[in-house]
């Protein structure tokens, strides 16, 4: 008898967090994982630490601390013009992960089908699994991908019953222009689907704006704006992120949440609460330093024979290396470039549901200081000879 259940065989481990394993073991310069190399901001930790002292040490609320709630809610208010009720319309989770997991939990039925554009962050394909679902793949369109609204118009039936967007999107850098939005909005409306928006990237804008579909008309009612505090405030590890959606919605997502895990940290919480009051200067410096990353980072690329466009947001830039290397595949071009090179990256296929339109690109995080940057640089200069 086999003992573990049937759908587990069906995904993978993940192949990111496979990859920061391959640079410990190889001592690679980490630009697998997308996680900062670079301290969070000073009053947050001393936030958390104030809260740890001040004996905010047991349960939250389930569904997050009040004081985090009301500051997600006046945020959205002072950002986006969306108007929240923290008491009913906010869920606070471990990371924007669970808060995906559990919304797919919650509102997915068995034999639904879940529409995925692609290339996708890997995550989505497993919380479909695991939600009894099937992911429908619709591709975005390369270089510069695009959305096909005709294709994706083509990927819906009778049995869809929601589509994923992440802007900005991981792996490639894209934003998704306010018209592709209107156009998600208006299929969204006309075949009654729900829309789960990953917008954890909503800080890091290098051209062109954030659209977040919830504040389209008619879509606020159909929509899970999911978030959270790792990348805007480099803290990945501690796992804060949130989903919003109208009451219907969020008491489903509330008690998947609940029976999962509870609830988030509480003194991370407190901290957390500290973070969503900071001003404009805060997220123009982030940004700021953010494009300059980019920047040395596809000035490398492209010296080292990488083909690439530069991402408008988020921090990945994928990057095509058959100019480099015809012979291997994306799995072993990665490995060898980890032991070789000494930089860890993610194998393209990890961001496909076709593993073959993968095969010939890695994705570069470049959530980094820019010494580490400067010396991934250095590296890559052995490419070239
Ligand atoms: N989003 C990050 C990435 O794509 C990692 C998230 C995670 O590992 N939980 O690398």
């Amino acid at each position: 008898m086999t003992r573990t259940a049937q759908r587990t065989s069906t995904f993978n481990e993940s192949v990111i967090r496979e990859m920061t394993r391959v640079a410990h073991r190889t001592g690679a310069v980490n630009l697998a994982q997308g996680f900062p190399d670079f301290p969070m901001p000073a009053p947050m930790k001393d936030a958390a630490c104030a809260a740890i002292r001040g004996d905010i040490n047991q349960y939250a609320i389930t569904w997050g601390a009040p004081a985090l709630r009301i500051a997600i809610a006046e945020k959205y208010r002072r950002w986006y013009g969306m108007t929240v009720d923290p008491d009913t319309e906010i869920t606070v989770t471990c990371g924007a992960t669970e808060a995906m997991a559990a919304t797919f939990m919650a509102l997915v039925n068995p034999g639904d089908e879940v529409i995925i554009l692609e290339p996708f962050y890997e995550n989505y394909g497993p919380d479909a699994v695991l939600a009894d679902a099937t992911p429908v793949f619709v591709p975005l369109i390369a270089p510069n991908w695009d959305l096909d609204i005709e294709r994706l118009a083509a990927a819906i039936t009778p049995r869809t019953r929601a589509l994923i967007l992440n802007t900005p999107h991981n792996p490639t850098g894209k934003v998704f222009t306010r018209a592709e939005i209107a156009a998600v909005a208006e299929l969204a409306q006309r075949h009654d689907l729900l829309v789960f928006t990953d917008e954890i990237y909503e800080h890091l804008i290098y051209a062109g704006h954030h659209h977040s579909i919830a504040t389209w008309p008619g879509m606020r009612e159909r929509t899970v704006t999911i978030s959270g505090l790792s990348k805007t405030f480099s803290c990945t590890g501690w796992r804060l992120g949130y989903a919003i959606a109208p009451r219907e919605l969020s008491s489903a997502i509330r008690k998947v949440h609940d029976f999962l895990t509870v609830g988030a940290a509480a003194p991370l919480q407190a901290a957390g609460a500290v973070a969503m009051s900071f001003d404009a200067d805060y997220y123009n410096n982030l940004q700021r330093a953010y494009k300059q990353r980019r920047d040395v980072m596809m000035t490398a690329l492209a010296n080292t024979g990488f083909s690439c466009i530069a991402p408008d947001g988020a921090y990945y830039i994928l990057a095509d290396f058959s100019a480099i290397d015809k012979d291997r595949n994306d799995r072993d071009f990665a490995v060898w470039l980890a032991e070789t090179i000494g930089i860890a990256t993610v194998p393209g296929s990890s961001f496909y549901g076709d593993q073959q339109l993968g095969r010939s690109s890695v994705r570069f995080a470049f959530c980094k200081t820019f010494e580490t940057l400067g010396r991934a640089a250095e590296k890559l200069e052995a490419l070239r000879r």
